[in-house]
């Protein structure tokens, strides 16, 4: 590999983004980027100040005053009470703006594996490798239940299914960067693959470097 790569993973809640990022990045020695901890950083902080989540104007001005970093430890981005309002701040144009520009300045030279939901499609639309993750839903809501159980919180299987259900609906479905395969993107369908198959078939994408693939190949 000659240059330090920009890898793009996109795709909805629970098809293994996250995991698999963190996994290559660590292999490959990169930064890994969770895009989905800012949009879920910038929720929290709305919400503990109280703000009116229909405000555009309040939520905007609310990004643009705060200052980002690279340091997403907390577990309570993680609550279900985060994850049903990410939406409201995820699809205001001009947040978006405020993430997209911190996104690309982390990305733009390079080493980078970035998860979310636009990384291939708007962010980085010249990422060198863009892969897009699935999963049945069913089981993307199991593997959602085992990270709530860590957290010793019990979760009917049903209603995280329904929840990750509104959620692509509702990702896929805003005006402004809905989550979708970029036309050069490599899907992988993770819903019976082990982690390791699934990064061995993200390994062999990397190592043979394709030119860039057609929609929706398969692995
Ligand atoms: O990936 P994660 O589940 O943490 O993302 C939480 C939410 O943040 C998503 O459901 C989506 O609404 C939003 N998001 C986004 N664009 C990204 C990453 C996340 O709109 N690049």
């Amino acid at each position: 590999m000659k240059h330090r790569l920009i890898i793009t993973i996109d795709g909805p809640a629970g098809a293994g983004k996250t995991t698999m990022a963190r996994l290559l990045a660590v292999k490959l020695d990169y930064l890994y980027l969770d895009t989905g901890a800012m949009y879920r950083a910038i929720t929290l902080k709305a919400m503990n100040m109280g703000l009116d989540l229909n405000d555009e104007k309040a939520l905007v001005k609310l990004a643009r005053d705060t200052k980002m970093r690279l340091n997403f430890k907390s577990k309570k981005i993680r609550s279900r009470e985060v994850t049903a309002n990410v939406h409201y701040l995820a699809g205001i144009l001009g947040v978006r703006e405020v993430m997209w520009r911190f996104q690309r300045k982390i990305g733009e030279k390079g080493g980078i594996v970035a998860d979310g939901r636009d990384m291939g499609t708007v962010v980085f639309p010249m990422a060198d490798i863009k892969f897009y993750l699935e999963a049945k839903s069913t089981e993307r809501a199991k593997r959602r239940q085992k990270d709530f159980s860590q957290l010793e919180r019990k979760v009917i299987l049903k209603d995280l299914e329904k929840e990750i259900l509104a959620r692509d609906r509702k990702d896929k479905g805003r005006k402004i960067a809905p989550l979708k395969k970029a036309k050069d993107s490599i899907v992988i369908d993770t819903t019976a693959l082990s982690i390791p198959q699934v990064l061995g078939a993200m390994f062999r994408v990397i190592a043979s470097l394709p030119a860039k693939g057609e929609a929706g190949e398969a692995v």
